[in-house]
């Protein structure tokens, strides 16, 4: 579409997800405490001195907020568009995608199914059934990353409740923006996921390059708590997306480039530029890494332990069907919810005790450089 083609290539920001981190650390202290919390909980993950809990496939309830300006009809996505978003975001964190196959022989093994799949939501906040989808008429042209779009007061629509829902707005957006997220830790009513329509699933208004339902993967990957693969560092080399299994690269990529890409001296094999965490086309990125899937793993049973408790709790849940299911299950569920939470608290005071034998080893060691 028009909207980032009038941009020349090199200066698109194509992901405004960084700016709404780099704003938030400067307004609010919670997010930074929140931030160092979560950074931790994932280097746990990493180093190996935690490991994931979690088991089976988890299922993450959707709503989909299209907020469509009258006078640009085409605004107001098709329901198909909806749902072909839903089975690229199915196939792209279970590995199913046909494309996983282009991945260059050295990063095969690395390939990672993240065990997360998004379903429509069938239930609104009150419990009224629904197709997971709401449309919100606007007076508003477009919007940007300051969030406009995520309040039904400045012109957006209002989040269903993050910690049971993923919230997906959908809309146009300005400033050759593809779409933002919000990292976990951030405030909850602007918690979720904004696409440009133009952007969003493979049909309808979905325009080449970006019409493979990628940007969608790659705002949810930064909802789950990936960086850029590059470390927004500028092509400064200093910094990563702190995941251990992806080379430490440069600058972001884009378009469809070629393997093997060197940057940072990363040879033989250089950037991993099909990474979904990078900038390429969507026909041109097509793998997360048994890195990526970690921090994944600690931010479900994190920050987002609410999608996983709710998940397990989930063949309970639809009362309003009585007859339906078996009592058997119900009765698994509320069981499997509780021994989840059980796990979680467990979890809660294994890490603070962790943390308080780091304060004393610390304690030890100043002891005898100073004291000894
Ligand atoms: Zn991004």
């Amino acid at each position: 579409m028009t909207e980032y083609n009038a941009f020349p290539a090199p200066s698109r920001d194509l992901c405004g997800t960084m700016h709404v981190h780099r704003r938030l650390l400067n307004e609010s202290m919670t997010y930074r405490a929140q931030r160092a919390r979560i950074e931790n909980r994932a280097l746990q993950y990493e180093t190996g001195r935690r490991a994931s809990v979690r088991s089976g496939v988890v299922t993450i309830p959707v709503v989909v907020h299209v907020v469509h300006n009258p006078g640009t009809p085409a605004q107001n996505i098709a329901d198909a568009q909806i749902h072909s978003q839903i089975d690229v975001l199915n196939w792209d964190f279970r590995a199913a995608n046909p494309d996983v196959s282009r991945v260059p022989d050295p990063w095969k093994p690395l390939v990672a199914d993240i065990e997360v799949e998004f379903a429509l939501a069938t239930a609104d906040p009150h419990g009224a059934p629904t197709d997971g989808i709401v449309r919100v008429e606007t007076g508003r042209t477009e919007f940007d990353s300051h969030d406009g779009v995520k309040a039904a007061a400045s012109g957006g629509a209002d989040p269903w409740p993050s910690d049971q829902y993923l919230n997906l707005w959908v809309c146009q957006l300005g400033e050759g923006l593809l779409g933002y997220a919000q990292f976990p830790g951030g405030p909850p009513h602007t918690d979720g996921v904004v696409v440009l329509h133009s952007a969003f699933g493979t049909t309808g208004t979905a325009a080449a390059p970006y019409d493979g339902g990628r940007t969608a993967t790659h705002e949810i990957g930064h909802w789950l708590d990936l960086f850029h693969i590059w470390g927004d560092d500028d092509g400064a080399c200093s910094n990563d997306d702190r995941v251990a299994d992806t080379p430490n690269q440069a600058g972001s990529n884009v378009g469809k480039p070629a393997f093997p890409h060197v940057t940072c001296d990363n040879g033989p094999n250089g950037d991993m530029f099909m990474n979904y965490m990078d900038y390429v086309d969507d026909d041109s990125m097509f793998m997360f890494t048994r890195g990526q899937r970690e921090r994944v793993d600690a931010c479900l049973e994190g920050t987002r332990a609410s999608f996983l408790v709710a998940h397990r709790a989930a063949p309970a849940a639809p009362a309003a069907a009585p007859g339906t299911r078996p009592v058997e299950a119900q009765a698994s569920g509320y069981v499997a919810q509780d021994s989840d939470v059980e796990r979680l608290l467990h979890d809660t005071e294994r890490l603070t005790r962790e943390a308080l034998t780091d304060i004393h080893d610390v304690l030890d060691l100043v002891g005898h450089r100073f004291g000894g």
